[in-house]
């Protein structure tokens, strides 16, 4: 007994998990240069309508790091919002989206654009004047914005995000909270911030229709968010039951790789272009 696993005390980590801590170190070195060096792009996801019309996109960050490749979000974006990073990634983000979009408007689309926000964002003093001036530098309209709030990040005084999310109300945004039902608190989210839309997250909508039991809990929400007058979007859309079922239980958009997978800019515009001729 002592020989089998005597050898593993002395080895505490793994080869995997050694390389596991080398990358997220690299990363987290490499993140603060990486928006300068022009390493991260904004990708765009479609999000339908019952019918299949594109109705807006998803402004997805990706970073194309020079060794390791395209790293996903959710191995840098909590590393950003606890250095504080993510509030200057994240302008830059809004307005990358905002200047998408008003080419998009030029083109003759009508499409609306989402982004993601971290309460982080949110909670700096300087946001909504940062917000504002990034829509005035864009000459975008923010009614054709919408900001997806996670409870990734605990938002540690609800007044106060209540009150920056009113403010960016008046100015015409939306508020969607993302990944519905994931989090510690969605209910306490939903009950005391002022959102427009629910999106109900991919581990859910993955297991409809054949999961009786997910089939029931998504009912239930798209229930509550009607009766709460929010919109709903259901993210993860792979397949076509999926998307029908949705439909026939009243869930306004779909979002997932059934309509399209995120795409860089070029890629999108021209989806955009494709669907604009038959109108
Ligand atoms: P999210 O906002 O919930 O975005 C949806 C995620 O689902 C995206 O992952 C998207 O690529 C993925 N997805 C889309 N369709 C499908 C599908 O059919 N099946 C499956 N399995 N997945 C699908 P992604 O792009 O890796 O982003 C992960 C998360 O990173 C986002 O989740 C969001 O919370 C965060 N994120 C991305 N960009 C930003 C940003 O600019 N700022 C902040 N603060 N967070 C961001
Ligand atoms: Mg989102
Ligand atoms: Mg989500
Ligand atoms: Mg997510």
């Amino acid at each position: 007994r002592a020989g089998a696993e005597g050898g593993d005390r002395f080895c505490i980590h793994s080869p995997e998990q050694s390389d596991r801590g080398r990358r997220r170190r690299q990363l987290e070195q490499d993140l603060g240069c990486a928006l300068k060096r022009g390493q991260l792009q904004v990708y765009y996801q479609k999000q339908c309508d019952q019918k299949g019309n594109l109705i807006g996109a998803e402004a997805l960050l990706r970073w194309q790091h020079p060794e390791l490749g395209m790293v996903p979000p959710d191995e840098f974006i909590g590393q950003a919002e606890r250095s504080g990073l993510i509030v200057e990634i994240g302008e830059w983000v809004l307005e990358q989206a905002c200047r998408q979009l008003r080419n998009w408007q030029r083109q003759g689309s009508r499409i609306r654009v989402a982004v993601n926000i971290s309460a982080r964002q949110l909670m700096d003093d300087s946001f909504v004047a940062r917000v504002e001036s990034v829509f005035n530098r864009t000459e975008v309209d923010p009614r054709r914005v919408e900001f997806e709030l996670t409870e990734s990040m605990m938002m540690d005084n609800l007044s106060q995000g209540r009150e920056v999310m009113l403010k960016l109300k008046r100015l015409g945004l939306s508020f969607a909270i993302d990944d519905f039902g994931t989090g510690y608190s969605s209910l306490v989210y939903l009950s005391q911030l002022p959102f427009d839309v629910l999106k109900i997250d991919h581990r859910f909508v993955g297991r409809l229709p054949k999961d009786p039991y997910c089939c029931k809990i998504t009912k239930a929400v798209l229930s509550l968010a009607k009766t709460l007058g929010l919109k709903v979007v259901a993210e993860g859309v792979e397949y076509a039951e999926q998307h029908g079922w949705l439909v026939r239980h009243g869930c306004d958009l779909m979002q997932g790789y059934l309509h399209g997978k995120p795409l860089p800019t070029l890629e999108f515009g021209k989806d955009l272009e494709a669907e604009a001729l038959p109108q």
